[in-house]
């Protein structure tokens, strides 16, 4: 007997954990269902309640094969839930912990399904807002498409949203994670369309390299470097689809294609890269363990060690068992980070026996730093304000009150 979770569903077993809660294989009235139960600390905040339930046309109104549909809202006693349509298969970021990196091919269906989904949720007036690899799943029981991928769906619509507060979120937090943030985000504009755009070409570049264009170390260098740095070319691919990659990362917003755009583009790219095999490209990350000051336990137990750092969305957001962590709220970066100078990046020549960026030597070597430089960074930060690391209220300037596109508008 599963547990009941309002008058219309049961929730019967654990289909995975999420930093925002548990994500249970359900029954409604019309079959099976999947149902988010958000955590119990998100569920009790009145304030996010009543977000839930203003947002609830905007997050009940998307419809599209390449979106994960919400069917319900349940706000019961303790229980907070999204009831959504139930997708057999797998995320895609356990598809790359698995593969590493995909063909081109696939890669490309993949994204190309993802912008779909995203050209109908902007029209829609909805920004995602989190596009990464743990909120696209691949359904197994549709058709196999072009590199054998199975149809992507994208789920987690107005999560994020939803979660982001002016008081969860205060002006020395960033929302999202740091991996897929678009620049503008950091600078602290208002996630527009042109946000899940960034996201999603970050995925792509992903996809095809086992690594994203900007991530690695401390999620302050991360950030930096999203703002300064450009993306480093990936050898092997059409440059029809690199420059794709490009415009879809640019720093300007309206440089980027709209979502239709880019998926179609993305299909009419298909045929230039049916049959490549995976690319073969250096991972920046390759700095063996033996220089690592202090061993990561999982590389002991023999787990796999999770390549990128980073931080739970909202405090506590990590649940004791989770694997995930996906999302970052984070203080705003010292100046040390911000110069640059302390961090480095994954992407420029280091000086022969300088730790690289992100590796666990560098880690180390940089939190010995970070105690040393801490009391000053404190004093400084509080001496330049938090300026362009503004936090995003989620309340976007242009959104309609209390209407149902609430979230941010579609165009870019
Ligand atoms: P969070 O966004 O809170 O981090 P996720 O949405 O990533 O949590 O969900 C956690 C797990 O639940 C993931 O492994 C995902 O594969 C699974 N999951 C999420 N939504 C669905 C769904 N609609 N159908 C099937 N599995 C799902």
């Amino acid at each position: 007997m599963g547990r009941k979770i309002g008058s219309r569903y049961t929730a019967n077993q654990i289909l995975g954990r999420g930093s925002a809660g548990t994500v249970w294989l359900g029954e409604g009235p019309d079959g099976p269902v999947a149902v988010k139960l958000l955590r119990e600390d998100l569920a009790s905040d009145q304030e996010l309640v009543g977000r839930f339930v203003q947002e609830r046309t905007a997050l009940l109104g998307l419809e599209h094969p390449n979106v994960v549909s919400v069917r319900d809202l349940v706000v019961d006693g303790n229980d907070l839930a999204l009831v959504m349509d139930l997708v057999r298969g797998t995320d895609l970021r356990t598809r790359l912990d698995r593969d590493r990196r995909l063909a081109p091919e696939a890669a490309v269906a993949i994204v190309a399904d993802i912008a779909d989904g995203l050209a109908a949720a902007h029209a829609a007036g909805v920004v995602h807002r989190d596009v990464k690899p743990e909120n696209v799943l691949l359904d197994m029981q549709g058709p196999l498409g072009p590199g054998g991928s199975h149809p992507a769906l994208l789920t987690d619509f107005g999560v994020a949203k939803l979660i982001d507060s002016p008081r969860r979120t205060r002006a020395t937090k960033i929302i999202g994670t740091p991996d897929y943030l678009a620049p503008e985000i950091v600078e602290g504009l208002p996630p527009r369309a042109a946000v899940d755009i960034y996201a999603l070409a970050t995925v792509l570049y992903e996809l095809l390299a086992g690594f994203t264009p900007f991530g690695g170390g401390h999620p302050g260098a991360v950030l930096r470097r999203h703002v300064t740095e450009t993306v480093a070319p990936l050898p092997g691919i059409p440059d029809e689809l690199w420059q794709l990659i490009v415009q879809c990362l640019a720093k300007a917003p309206a440089s980027r294609l709209r979502a239709s755009e880019m998926g179609a583009r993305l299909r009419e790219l298909l045929p230039l890269v049916a049959g490549m095999p995976p690319l073969d490209v250096d991972e920046p990350d390759a700095e063996p363990l033996e220089e690592a000051e202090e061993e990561p336990a999982a590389a002991r137990s023999g787990e796999p060690v999770r390549r990128r750092g980073a931080v739970p969305l909202v405090p506590g957001a990590k649940p004791a068992d989770s694997n995930r962590d996906t999302h970052t709220s984070m203080r705003v970066p010292g100046p040390d980070e911000l110069a640059g100078g302390a961090r480095g990046t994954a992407r420029v020549p280091r000086p022969t026996g300088s730790p690289r960026p992100g590796s666990a030597r560098h880690r180390a070597v940089t939190r010995r730093r970070r105690i040393t430089l801490g009391a000053a960074a404190v004093a400084l930060v509080a001496a330049v304000g938090v300026g362009t690391w503004w936090a995003t209220s989620g309340d976007d300037a242009g959104a309609t009150p209390g209407g149902p596109t609430s979230t941010a508008p579609a165009s870019p």
